[in-house]
């Protein structure tokens, strides 16, 4: 019998992401699929303290084996912001992308240094122990929106090595490269060992 393994999300795009690497040995199960309809709250001030805070909340409430990640973009100039706080930069309650974006460009006129790097941080925990795996992708912040594919961030950002935009490149690419995968990718080793 397949291990039974939750991802508190219910973003359908990362679960069928992780459900193409690891749905042969793990049955991966989302919030709904749980019937949580709780708003886990992502107070923590670091993406390893959300989360840890998401996991933990499955973990007490559902007694099952879980994971949990946050993303943050980290610009070199302004001290590391928007980071853990990148869903809610431009105010209001969060994901509002646009708003987002226009406040980086904003707080970015005039700076030379534009270097920047998207960070995932996952925390599993299984059988009560936790653990954490990383992936990151450097690159910088242009000057205006470029591209129309993805999500967030992404018109704004060109990784190194590539002279065009998450939002140009397309997801292909961007799945191959990104944060979340490379954080992806080192869960699903360690969970494949
Ligand atoms: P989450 O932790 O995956 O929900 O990400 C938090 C916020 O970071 C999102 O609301 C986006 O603004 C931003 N973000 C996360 N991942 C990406 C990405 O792959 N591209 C662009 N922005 C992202």
């Amino acid at each position: 019998m397949k291990k039974k393994l939750v991802f508190a999300s219910n973003n359908a795009h990362k679960l069928y992401e992780i459900k193409e690497i690891l749905g042969n040995d793990y049955d991966i199960l989302n919030l709904q699929d749980i019937n949580c309809h709780t708003d886990i709250p992502e107070t923590a001030d670091t993406l390893e303290g959300n989360a840890y805070l998401k996991a933990s909340y499955i973990f007490e409430h559902y007694h099952t084996n879980c994971f949990a990640d946050d993303t943050g973009l980290e610009v070199e100039a302004l001290n590391g912001a928007p980071g853990v706080y990148s869903a809610r930069y431009g105010g209001g309650e969060g994901h509002d992308s646009a708003a987002n974006r226009k406040k980086l460009l904003e707080n970015m006129t005039n700076k030379s240094d534009r270097k920047a790097r998207f960070r995932t941080v996952i925390c599993l925990i299984e059988d009560g122990e936790k653990h954490f795996f990383e992936g990151e992708v450097k690159g910088q912040i242009i000057q205006e929106e470029r591209g129309t594919s993805g999500f967030g961030y992404d018109p704004i950002f060109i990784p190194n090595g590539y002279d065009k935009t998450f939002a140009e490149l397309g997801e292909e690419i961007k799945n191959k490269i990104s944060h979340r995968a490379r954080a992806v990718a080192k869960l699903c080793e360690y969970l494949s060992k």
